[in-house]
Parts: structure tokens; C-alpha cells; sequence
């Protein structure tokens, strides 16, 4: 007798169950929504009452940094575009005079003046980007990482002109034919609408921390201010630090030892 459809994919979906969770014991998770929520309950999310990153520029060379940002691109789908007027970056490096502008001294060490700073959105306590936003597409978690929905994006880019940082970027093309090798975990976006770092969002709910913080040999330290007991506290303790334009009152969260 032939078995109808509904009943050969009760049947099916019970088998391939049972195969993934390893016994027939699983029968008695087919309750509806009970498999998942029993393998959701694994993946223990990275939590924090306020994300930071700590850059140690003593520790970060050259190389380092450029495996950084080629790790985030590629995890984010972030296209290659040369033409700098069209580009699209969520980390890239800049020398000190750009990175930190109005914060020149006049005798300020030649380490210091010479070296590529890693910079990227700095989840400003104080975003003004996310004040000027007109639909709500860019806005701040509780745990301070400045996030960005690229479907309520209407492209007016008002989140550009109010960050000082430079840290969006506008997709004036549409841009997945300029990304190199797609990575299928992360969407794509699309020609009109803006993009930026968001502290590997995706990353840090599936219990992983941000792809540049992992690639960055020790360099990049990424934590919880909140906790004193945090890699990010303890950096903090122990080294002096700059801050990107602090006298703007944004109140950014990427400190660099300098
Ligand atoms: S660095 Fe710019 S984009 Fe990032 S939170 Fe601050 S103001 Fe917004
Ligand atoms: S935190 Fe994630 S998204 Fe931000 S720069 Fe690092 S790798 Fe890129």
C-alpha cells in the first residue's frame, strides 16, 4: 500500500530527529518546538552590560591588522571597491593625525607618529548617529553595541554626516559584485543603503567573539566595562589609553594603547 506524503514525513522527520540527537530517548522531545529550543539552549551567547574594545598598538603590527580587516570584510560580505569616493569599510587603519584629529601634540612620540591605528565604529556611548536617524535604522542595544538594520535603511545618510569618525560607509552601487568570495553565514546588502561595524553582533550571540578580536594575536581586547574583573577593566587599569575625539562628548568605546 502506498504510505500518503503526510505520513512518510512524520515518519521521516522522526528518523532524521532521533539520528541527530542520538537515541530513540529523543522520540519523546517531538513536541513541537522542544528540539529546537533544546539545541538554541546550547549555544550560550556572549553577554555584557557594556561591550568595549581595547586596541594595544604595541602589539599590533602591520600584518596583524591587515588580517583583521580582511577577516571582518570577509565575514560581513563587505565589498572590495577601489575608488576611494565608493568604497565600503567597517575597519581600515589611519595614521594618528586622521585617527585622532585636534589631538596632536607637538612633540609626541615617533613611535606613535608613524604607526597605522586600526579604526572602526567606536559604539559611542553618546551616538549622534542614532539621534539623526529618521526611521530608527541605526540604534543602541542595552549593552551599548550600535547596531544597523539595512531594510529600514532609506538611505538619506544623516547617520554619515553626524558621525565625526567616518566609521559608515553608503553603498552608491549595488555592491555584491565587487565581493570577492561570499560568505554565506552573513547577508548582503544592497545599492542605497549604509553599513558599518557592529561589534560582530552576529558573533557574540552564538558564543564567539568578533572576528578582528580573534585574529588579532592577543592585540585587540574586547569585554565588559562593566566588570572590573574583565579583560577590558583590567587594560584599562594597567595602560594609558586614548580615546578617539573624546572632546566631542560621543563618548566612544574603542580605547587605544598607545
Ligand atoms: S563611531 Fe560613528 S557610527 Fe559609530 S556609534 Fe559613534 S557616531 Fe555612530
Ligand atoms: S568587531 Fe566585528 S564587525 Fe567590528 S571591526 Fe571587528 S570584526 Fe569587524
Amino acid at each position: 500500500m502506498e504510505m500518503d506524503r503526510r505520513k512518510f514525513l512524520k515518519l521521516f522527520g522522526a528518523s532524521a530527529l532521533v539520528g541527530m540527537l542520538g537515541g530513540w530517548e529523543a522520540v519523546e522531545l517531538l513536541a513541537p518546538g522542544e528540539a529546537e529550543a533544546r539545541y538554541l539552549a546550547k549555544v550560550e551567547a556572549l553577554r555584557a552590560e557594556r561591550w568595549a574594545m581595547v586596541i594595544d598598538t604595541k602589539k599590533l603590527d602591520a600584518e596583524t591588522a591587515q588580517r583583521c580587516i580582511a577577516a571582518c570584510h570577509y565575514m560581513h560580505n563587505v565589498p572590495d571597491i577601489e575608488d576611494p569616493k565608493r568604497e565600503i569599510k567597517w575597519i581600515w587603519l589611519e595614521e594618528f593625525e586622521h585617527a585622532f584629529t585636534g589631538q596632536n601634540q607637538d612633540h609626541i612620540a615617533d613611535r606613535v607618529q608613524g604607526i597605522p591605528f586600526l579604526v572602526l565604529c567606536n559604539h559611542c556611548n553618546n551616538p549622534p548617529c542614532v539621534r539623526v536617524c529618521p526611521t530608527k535604522a541605526t540604534w543602541k542595544r542595552e549593552d551599548g553595541i550600535v547596531m544597523m538594520d539595512q531594510h529600514r535603511c532609506i538611505g538619506c545618510r544623516f547617520c554619515m554626516a553626524a558621525c565625526p569618525y567616518g566609521s559608515r560607509s553608503f553603498n552608491w552601487m549595488d555592491p555584491r559584485p565587487f565581493i570577492k568570495k561570499g560568505y554565506p553565514e552573513y547577508p548582503t546588502r544592497e545599492k542605497g543603503v549604509v553599513e558599518k561595524c557592529n561589534f560582530c553582533a552576529e558573533r557574540l550571540a552564538k558564543g564567539l567573539m568578533p572576528a578582528c578580536v580573534e585574529t588579532s594575536k592577543g592585540a585587540l581586547i574586547f569585554g565588559d566595562l562593566a566588570d572590573s574583573q574583565s579583560t577590558v577593566r583590567k587594560a584599562l587599569r594597567e595602560h594609558y589609553t586614548l580615546r578617539r575625539k573624546p572632546y566631542l562628548g560621543t563618548n566612544p568605546q574603542v580605547y587605544y594603547v598607545v
